[in-house]
């Protein structure tokens, strides 16, 4: 889902990771290539203009750009944005409120995934709990009546059976009259489709709604048709008034910008997407999740989630002067890199870092943490403040002690004051002091 969109997503990232420190027209030249990629995806053009302008206000607005880690904020914001034009924290559920058996409607082209969508719908609400009662109101096409009765004999759902030349009128009041008696609390129909929309197929439909007063009118529309998918949620929207979409086809590299537009461009949301033409392919709309797809994040969130907090506890340590800087510091560093968690596991989390494993040499292991930790939890507190005092003998009964060997004792003492020149540098070179200990993610 999303591919070609979320791989320029994690190019995009990845050039901004990789400067470290973001001035303003870094930041507008980042935007500019996204804008480029969204419009490429053919989301909306003012949806694209909209979506740049509220992150560029709020990018350029905070303190983002001077922050410490402003790229991974600058994430966060698009991710943060996305999610809101996509339809916000939470997923829009179906209203199922008000007198049983109540009615969803589900209208869309022909072909577009109706009939299957109805069975699915059955599927997902007869899982959680509910009967559903499925009926197909298409008095043209009696095969439409025994696609759907046969995908719900499938499923062990119920279906009307329409008499032959009944019309909808009649369809819809024997059904209800039908759901009723049998005690079904939520009746699906699917509507006739045409091949394109049409005054006629407008005003049956009206027809319908007025007759059922659906809780629901779910336009079902089929997301490779992108932006074609979006003009029609708007023409659907205007004559018959939809309260919500369902995107099919959505496995595929669906262009994103029906998924992107419809909200922005209709007022109503995304409700469930088809991922399959097997009944259970139907998910619910989860904005953000949604969101992390497009832009290539994986779980993403959760790393940056993770590394802010650490990072706040970080700094309630305070970074020390370089000159102050003990083997106790050290340590607290090294317990800073465990709680990120294993630079593997790191990696896991960003899908187009995934494949690099085992391609990278990972400079510090989780095993190796806990090796340097038990070296020096062995020292004495006078060795840990004034290592210069560790001399030969002292080496051998440290290693003795963590259970290590002299050689692994020496390259930890190596690593200290590495770290400790790098954090010379780093404090000679202003603010970011102690980014440069962090594995660069
Ligand atoms: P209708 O004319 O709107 O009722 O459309 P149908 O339900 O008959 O579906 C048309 C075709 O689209 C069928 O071959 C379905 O299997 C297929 N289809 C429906 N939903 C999906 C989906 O989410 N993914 C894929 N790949 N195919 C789907
Ligand atoms: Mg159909």
């Amino acid at each position: 889902m999303f591919e070609s969109l979320s791989e320029k997503f994690e190019k995009i990232f990845r050039k901004l990771r990789g400067r470290g420190i973001l001035t303003e027209s870094d930041l507008k030249a980042a935007l500019k290539e996204v804008k480029f990629a969204l419009l490429e995806a053919d989301v909306h053009y003012k949806v694209a203009k909209e979506f740049i302008k509220g992150i560029e206000e709020r990018a350029l607005g905070k303190e983002v750009l001077r922050s410490l880690t402003p790229a991974q904020q600058v994430m966060k914001i698009v991710h943060e944005e996305m999610t809101r034009i996509l339809g916000g924290d939470s997923p829009a559920t179906l209203d199922l409120s008000g007198p049983r058996p109540m009615a969803l409607m589900l209208v869309g082209l022909q072909g577009s995934g109706k009939t299957t969508t109805a069975a699915k719908l059955a599927l997902h609400l007869r899982r959680r709990g509910r009967r559903p009662y499925l009926v197909p109101v298409d008095p043209y096409r009696p095969a439409a009546a025994e696609q759907l009765r046969r995908l719900a004999a499938s499923i062990e759902v119920d279906c009307y059976l329409p008499q032959e030349g009944e019309a909808s009128q009649e369809i819809v009041q024997n059904a209800k009259a039908l759901a009723q008696k049998a005690g079904f609390d939520v009746m699906i129909f699917d509507t006739a489709g045409r091949l394109h929309i049409d005054e006629g197929l407008m005003r049956e439909l009206v027809e319908i709604k007025e007759m059922l007063h659906p809780r629901e009118v779910l336009l079902v529309a089929d997301a490779m048709t992108g932006q074609d998918a979006v003009n029609l949620a708007k023409g659907f929207n205007d004559s018959l008034g939809i309260t919500g979409v369902i995107l099919t086809k959505m496995e595929g590299d669906a262009r994103a910008g029906a998924a992107l537009s419809i909200l922005q461009v209709t007022g109503r949301p995304i409700k469930f997407i088809g991922t399959g033409e097997r009944l259970e392919a139907l998910e619910v709309f989860h904005p953000s999740r949604i969101a992390s797809r497009i832009l290539g994040m994986g779980d993403l969130m959760t790393l940056i989630e993770r590394a802010e907090a650490a990072y706040r506890e970080e700094e309630e340590v305070k970074a020390p002067r370089y000159e102050e800087f003990t083997l106790e510091d050290f340590r607290k560093h090294l317990r800073y890199l465990r709680k990120m968690g294993s630079l593997e596991e790191l990696l896991k989390m960003i899908p187009g870092l995934g494949r690099l494993r085992g391609a990278v040499s990972l400079s510090l292991s989780e095993r190796e943490i806990i090796h340097m930790e038990a070296i020096i939890n062995s020292m004495t507190k006078d060795e840990r403040r004034r290592p210069s005092i560790i001399n030969g003998s002292r080496r051998r009964r440290i290693a003795r002690g963590s259970g290590t060997s002299v050689q692994e004792v020496n390259r930890l003492l190596r690593q200290y004051e590495m770290t400790k020149k790098l954090l010379r540098q780093l404090q000679r070179g202003g603010r970011r002091g102690l980014l440069g200990l962090l594995p660069s993610a």
